[in-house]
């Protein structure tokens, strides 16, 4: 069983900040951030290519309702929202979650990402690879 799982089982101990009968938010134990919060379905999808379209919008409500619960809670204006899919985009544990990083003027952190180079062919081909291996 994996560690969230285990968490929504009560075999592991959290900070839990939200819970409704779909989804359980609770604080990272890690925080790369003052209130750095996990948003996570119960039930138990790898990543966001599995996961059912249905608990997805539950998901996402409650990402709303966690953020504004952060919002009022920490004083926030601003938040970064991000999820990490496999092991290249740096996902850790294979229980999709979604990340809500409370950001603070001069916390240090920064999701730089370097663009690259790109223009009209690139794109067009871009998209036609894109929608016609569907
Ligand atoms: P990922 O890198 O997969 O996007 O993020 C996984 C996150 O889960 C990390 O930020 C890590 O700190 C957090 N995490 C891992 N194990 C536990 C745990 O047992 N409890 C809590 N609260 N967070 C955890
Ligand atoms: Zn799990």
């Amino acid at each position: 069983m994996c560690v969230f799982c285990k968490i929504i089982n009560n075999e592991i101990p959290c900070y839990k900040v939200y819970e409704d009968d779909q989804v359980i938010a609770f604080l990272d134990i890690s925080q790369v951030t003052h209130g750095h919060t996990l948003v996570i379905p119960k039930k138990h999808y790898e990543n966001i290519f599995v996961l059912d379209e249905a608990i997805a919008g539950e998901l996402y409500k409650a990402v709303v309702k966690v953020s504004n619960i952060l919002k009022k809670g920490l004083n926030l204006t601003d938040l970064n929202i991000i999820n990490n899919n496999g092991p290249v985009a740096g996902q850790t544990v294979n229980h999709y979650h979604i990340h809500l990083v409370p950001r603070y003027p001069d916390d240090g952190v920064s999701f730089f990402i370097p663009p690259i180079e790109v223009n009209h062919d690139k794109l067009a081909n871009l998209l036609e690879q894109i929608l016609n291996n569907q």
